[in-house]
């Protein structure tokens, strides 16, 4: 989608610090981090939000968590432990409409989330 910051962070036409990199996912550090390591997980192909998601999409939705397992390893945290969300729509703070995964950690996180 022409219009869609992650689009263009996938085309190259804005600047992202990327951690990981395959065919079908790109891994970049969040702008503004909530935690040591915040790292977010896309889809190269454009999807919106969880809502959009139909069965075809199964298997790029498994490929984003085999990318965060590889993230937090590269981070060295997958032992001591970290989070993994996904907001969908307004109520969960969604704000960029091309689905992401957060990976946050190296600091204890909180339960329930804010
Ligand atoms: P969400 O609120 O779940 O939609 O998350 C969107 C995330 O994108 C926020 O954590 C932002 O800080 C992050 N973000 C927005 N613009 C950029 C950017 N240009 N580069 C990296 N992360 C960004
Ligand atoms: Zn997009």
């Amino acid at each position: 989608m022409s219009d869609c910051l992650f689009c263009k962070m996938v085309a190259g036409e804005i600047p992202a610090d990327v951690v990981y990199e395959d065919d079908d996912v790109l891994a970049f550090r969040d702008i503004n981090p909530q935690a040591p390591t915040h790292v977010l997980v896309i889809p190269k192909e454009h999807m919106a939000t969880i809502n959009d998601l139909s069965a075809v999409d199964a298997q790029i939705m498994g490929r984003l968590f085999l990318a965060a397992k590889k993230v937090a390893e590269q981070e060295g945290i997958a032992d001591v432990g970290y989070r993994t969300v996904m907001n969908c729509n307004e109520d969960a703070g969604q704000t960029v409409f091309h689905i992401h995964l957060h990976v946050l950690g190296g600091r204890r996180m909180t339960w329930p989330p804010g």
